[in-house]
């Protein structure tokens, strides 16, 4: 019998199935915000065409298949836990991991997964459980948008990725060229909304920031 190992341990390498597979240029494990929860793993992939610089944030849950059942258990519950991260993704998948002579999603599990737009990712472990050895999507996930912007921008900051304020281009935010601003309400004669927080952050590429001619303010300089 294979023997499974705890969810985590196999993080990394649906990290690397992730990053191929859906051909993300950036991707982590345990990533979250403290309301919503952590997601097991999270990709970020370019969609953009010719004139957008789109991109799309995918969350993973993991889970194994019980070793008894042989399936995942409260398939349903993993299903709403699934859907719960659409509020800070565009594709939420459920990966289940399977040992080689387990049965995968059933039919009846892929109807309930496609009623709430949830997708299915079945991992096939090898005998031994160690390795993940195939990483197949077998029912593609709903496009989400999800209705609190700010939970997924800080899902894509942990990823590294920053969008700039003005031409709302994605950019990598350990980039040398990262122009990053704190702007306080305090200081400004502009009145910010929506925002409880004192102190607000705003990004610009280093496009914008060479072309508008803007500057990072030194400490201290008067605002
Ligand atoms: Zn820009």
């Amino acid at each position: 019998m294979t023997h499974k190992k705890d969810e985590r341990y196999y993080y990394k390498q649906l990290t690397e199935q992730v990053r191929s597979k859906f051909k993300c240029f950036e991707v982590k494990s345990a990533v979250g915000t403290e309301d919503v929860g952590q997601v097991d793993v999270a990709g970020v992939r370019d969609i953009g065409g010719y004139s957008s610089g789109q991109i799309e944030l995918l969350v993973f849950e993991v889970k194994k298949a019980h070793e008894k059942r042989r399936a995942i258990a409260h398939f349903g519950r993993q299903i709403g836990q699934t859907l719960s991260y659409s509020i800070i993704g565009n594709r939420c998948y459920l990966i289940g991991l399977f040992s080689p002579d387990e049965e995968k999603f059933s039919d009846e599990q892929k109807i309930l997964a496609n009623h709430f737009g949830v997708g299915l990712i079945e991992a096939e472990l090898d005998k031994s459980g160690d390795k993940v050895r195939k990483f197949a999507e077998v029912l593609t996930s709903n496009y989400f948008n999800p209705p609190v912007r700010h939970k997924m921008d800080k899902v894509l900051s942990h990823l590294g990725i920053r969008q700039c304020c003005i031409c709302r281009i994605y950019f990598r935010k350990n980039r040398k060229e990262l122009q990053g601003f704190g702007i306080s309400p305090k200081v400004l004669d502009r009145e910010y909304l929506f925002s409880t927080h004192k102190y607000k952050q705003v990004f610009i590429c280093h496009t914008c920031a060479t072309r508008f001619n803007f500057k990072q303010k030194k400490k201290g300089e008067p605002a």
